[in-house]
């Protein structure tokens, strides 16, 4: 199964607070790039870039009160293409369970992750954020339908 993802991108942008200063900078130097896309972000993040950029951004709840499962909850409905997540690995964060509950349905739905900047810099040049692209969905219906077989 696949899902289809054309051009114009559906970007999900968080930075933990040490972290907030690298991303405004990546987003500043990318600004040009990131025009081009539909940008979603947690709270404080988003208020940020949003100064930053001067574009509109849909700003979700400050991650600590739930902006994480929010965009996590886009990604498992198929509305966030890709996740730019620059969490701070030097710092334990009151929601850190809700920052691996993030991370883990970027794997389950096969989203491209950027965690810091080297991997976001390669992602957002790469010519698959400007085309056409064919995210290949993983099969879970036999994990949905494993409660249904002796029906
Ligand atoms: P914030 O949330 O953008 O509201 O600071 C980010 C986070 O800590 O997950």
């Amino acid at each position: 199964m696949e899902h289809k993802i054309g051009p114009r991108k559906r970007i999900g942008l968080v930075a933990h607070d040490n972290k907030k200063p690298d991303l405004v900078e990546w987003s500043r130097f990318n600004r040009r790039l990131l025009a081009d896309h539909d940008l979603v972000a947690t709270g404080t993040t988003g208020t940020l870039l949003e100064d930053e950029l001067g574009v509109g951004i849909l700003k979700l709840q400050s991650g600590p009160l739930g902006g994480d499962q929010q965009l996590g909850a886009l990604i498992a409905e198929g509305e966030i293409d890709f996740l730019v997540f620059f969490w701070d690995p030097l710092e334990p964060q009151p929601h850190d369970p809700d920052v691996r509950a993030l991370l883990r349905l970027a794997v389950v739905w096969n989203i491209p992750v950027a965690c810091n900047r080297a991997s976001a810099d390669f992602m957002i040049s790469s010519p698959l954020m400007t085309s056409d692209y064919e995210r290949q969905m993983p099969d879970y219906g036999s994990y949905i339908d494993r409660y249904s077989a002796g029906d």
